[in-house]
């Protein structure tokens, strides 16, 4: 028979339970004892959810308080000293690596001062994860109470036999880095940690696991050869533990292995393995000829990143295929990856229009369409056959709806042309109908676009939602704000600037809830990191522009004020990148719909008297596909091209920014000077100066502001410290090139150390002007 399995179950619970008890116990407010019980809770009804779904393999050890990875270095013991100097309780090492802690003496306790580890994003989701960081010498030990045993249990107790999950040892080190100062190249810590691998498979088996799941995600990427290398040696390892130690089922999730094909030709005696088939469905041919004659297949065919229904017809000729070459006792039907990337159920969902809430399966609705597949395959379709037409006509219903084919908007696409990517004119001639309007100083200084966002814009913005105070007075509000700000920045001496984005809840959000093509869940929360949650717009059908989404604010902060007013929009691969995406149709297309409905937004700005326009990009480097090679550069171009799209229909007097939250151009430096922008702001006040050498090396002709301190921190820089920053800058960049602005927006900071901090900035913009 084919069996059914999830290679891993969101965390938080339906209500976002786990974020809610692990911040309460942050604040001091529960014991850990109650957040413990509660972990083990949801633990229980996770498992109990997948059980009541038919699956016959269920994850465990998948649950993490804060993140999986985390929890997998106070596993091993890869603690650097400076936590584990401090003698915490597990719990509070454990969240002290996570984000940092700080502390008072307290009688005997010493004070406790120590930053987080870093923190980066897991492969190209949205998702974060605790990087392992090594010592030279490091060493490891196990956990006397091993996690993964001890949850294992807790799931035996309940009557499931769970399939305990793992990050792999090759992935575990080649993710992780040498702590600052040291050298160390991860991988030649494996032989050290392999036999702690081992102790803990032998401890699973002793406690009844038949299987295990071991995670191995860096198979989709390009390695290094001595990393690749090491797959063999490791599993030849934990494969001779035989019979003593649970059957070895290899996953992979987020691309195709093809190109380490000659990895898995090594693993032979590994049980299982794991691929993901939404991603990369043409995957399937090669795995299946390299697999070997008792090897099963674990088809990933519903998707562990996105919230569509999945298409049964489909799936079940991927399952079926697979079930041809090897029979229905090697086939294992599965989510893609982990489903902790999809919202927990759809049943949360009350105001969704039933039309499109039909299309949708959030993470426990995947679970059924799961067993309803590996039932499908094994006992024919005829065991299954209402919900097979149930969701062929979802599907149908999807594939004619009127969202999903807006002619107007398809009429648009076809009709676009090559001209409408290009300005009228290059740079130089620009840039000088710029000035003109503009009437700029040296080393003009402006912000990125969000001002503080107090208590006093959330309350007011709570009250417009639930209907408390009617659109007019809350335009009034947002009017006096805007003045307010303007005020501010007169005082400043700013040189361009900005309405400060009162009205706005979240960057996507905002332009999400004005187009056409977009809907929104009330609960759909996704775990971004520790106990973070965001919840991503859904684009449910072809994009477009109904009325002017920003015009009316920039407009009336530009007619209020002596200086020129910057408009302020989200670029179309950022509103791409933070919503969950179509699936029926290319990513491209859907960034050229954005791009078109926010090219209308840019002329309308234009004619409103706002000659400068920012398209903020932050998200375009995190789209970018984990290999080099043809992916990559056809993503640049589908990406640039629509930046383009979105911002060339403007005169040459008219100025485009873009701006980016970090300043690492290196791999993809052509494609940023492709975008054409006449003006960009970096972040740079953390990194190396040196990032912005690249600009001199490709000799970068347009202006550049790349930010000159730190937004993230409420600590004021100084006039010295901004002047030395632009002293540094100046090796790079020409005087006539450089803006001056902070790093990001300056939304999260208060007033009182945003106007210090600009007061010092726009003094040191002045001294260089002085000087030159
Ligand atoms: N304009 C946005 C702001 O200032 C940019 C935010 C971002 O880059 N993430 O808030
Ligand atoms: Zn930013």
């Amino acid at each position: 028979m084919v069996q059914s399995s999830v290679l891993g179950f969101p965390r938080m619970g339906a209500n976002r339970e786990l974020k809610k008890a692990t911040e309460a116990y942050w604040a001091g407010k529960t014991t850990k004892e109650e957040l413990l019980n509660e972990g083990k809770r949801l633990r229980l009804e996770h498992w109990k959810i997948q059980k009541d779904a038919g699956i016959d393999i269920i994850p465990s050890n998948d649950f993490a308080f804060y993140d999986q990875v985390l929890s997998q270095i106070q596993l091993f013991g890869v603690v650097p000293e400076r936590y584990t100097k401090y003698n915490l309780d597990p719990i509070d090492e454990y969240f002290a690596m996570g984000r940092g802690l700080q502390r008072p003496a307290d009688g005997d306790k010493p004070a406790v001062d120590v930053p987080a580890l870093e923190m980066v994003k897991w492969f190209d989701s949205n998702y974060h994860y605790v990087k392992p960081t090594l010592q030279d010498n490091q060493s490891f030990k196990l956990d006397s109470n091993p996690k993964p045993v001890v949850e294992f249990l807790e799931a035996k107790e309940a009557g499931i036999i769970t399939r305990p999950v793992l990050l792999g040892p090759v992935s575990f080190l080649h993710l992780g880095k040498p702590d600052r100062g040291q050298s160390i190249d991860p991988i030649d810590a494996l032989d050290k940690l392999l036999p702690l691998y081992s102790d803990l498979l032998k401890q699973l088996k002793d406690a009844g696991a038949e299987t295990v799941q071991i995670d191995e995600p860096i198979l989709v990427y390009d390695l290094p050869e001595k990393v690749k290398a090491a797959f063999k040696p490791a599993y030849e390892k934990l494969g001779s533990l035989g019979s003593s130690a649970p059957k070895i089922v290899l996953a992979t999730y987020f691309g195709d292995i093809v190109h380490n094909i000659d990895v898995l030709e090594n693993l032979k005696s590994l049980y299982a393995i794991h691929i993901d088939l939404v991603r990369n469905p043409e995957q399937l041919d090669t795995v299946l000829a390299a697999l070997g004659p008792n090897q099963i297949l674990s088809a990933g065919v519903v998707d562990g990143r996105n919230i569509w229904k999945t298409n049964f017809q489909k799936a079940i000729e991927k399952v079926e295929a697979a079930v041809q070459k090897l029979g229905k006792d090697r086939v294992i039907v599965a989510s893609s990856s982990s489903l902790l990337h999809t919202p927990h159920t759809l049943k949360s969902e009350k105001n969704l229009d039933p039309e499109i809430a039909d299309w949708f399966s959030f993470a426990s609705e995947k679970t059924v369409e799961i067993a309803t597949i590996a039932k499908a395959v094994t006992e024919g379709p005829a065991s299954v056959r209402e919900a097979l037409e149930a969701n062929a006509k979802s599907q149908q219903a999807r594939a004619s709806s009127k969202r999903t084919n807006d002619q107007a908007v398809k009429e648009r696409q076809q009709n676009v042309t090559p001209e409408q990517h290009n300005r009228k004119s290059e740079f130089p001639v620009r840039i000088a109908a710029q000035q003109k309007r503009l009437n700029l100083p040296l080393f003009p200084t402006t912000t990125i676009g969000s001002f503080p966002q107090t208590k006093e814009i959330r309350i007011q913005r709570n009250k417009f939602t639930k209907g408390e105070i009617s659109a007019a007075e809350y335009e009034k509000f947002i009017e006096k704000e805007i003045q307010d700000v303007v005020k501010i920045q007169e005082e400043l001496g700013l040189d361009v600037f900005v309405h400060g984005e009162p009205e706005r809840n979240d960057m996507v959000q905002y332009f999400g809830e004005r187009l056409n093509g977009y809907a929104f869940t009330t609960n759909g929360w996704v775990q971004s990191y520790g106990s973070r949650c965001v919840r991503p717009p859904i684009v449910v059908g072809d994009i477009s522009r109904p009325a002017p989404m920003t015009v009316k604010e920039s407009k009336y902060a530009a007619s209020i004020s002596k200086k020129p007013m910057k408009g302020m929009l989200t670029g179309p691969i950022t509103c791409l990148r933070w919503s969950f995406p179509r699936d029926d149709v290319h990513q491209s297309v859907q960034a050229q719909q954005l791009a078109l409905a926010l090219r209308d937004e840019v002329v309308d700005l234009e004619q409103g008297g706002v000659y400068v326009i920012q398209v903020d990009e932050p998200a375009l480097r995190e789209g970018l596909p984990l290999r080099k090679g043809k992916e990559r550069t056809d993503y640049l171009k589908w990406a640039v091209d629509a930046f383009r799209l979105a911002t060339a229909g403007v005169e040459d007097g008219t100025q485009i920014h873009s701006h980016f939250c970090y300043s690492e151009f290196q791999d993809f430096f052509y494609a940023i000077a492709a975008l054409d922008a006449d003006v960009l702001s970096i972040e740079n006040s953390k990194s190396d100066a040196k990032l912005l050498k690249v600009f001199v090396d490709e000799a970068y002709p347009r202006h550049i502001g790349p930010g000159v301190y730190d937004i993230h921190s409420p600590r004021v820089p100084s006039q010295q410290e901004i002047h030395d920053r632009i002293q540094e800058m100046l090796q790079y960049l020409k005087p006539e090139q450089l803006w001056i602005d902070p790093d990001c927006g300056l939304k999260t900071r208060q007033w009182k150390e945003t106007k210090a901090a600009l007061t010092n900035m726009v003094n040191a913009a002045k001294a260089f002007r002085a000087q030159y």
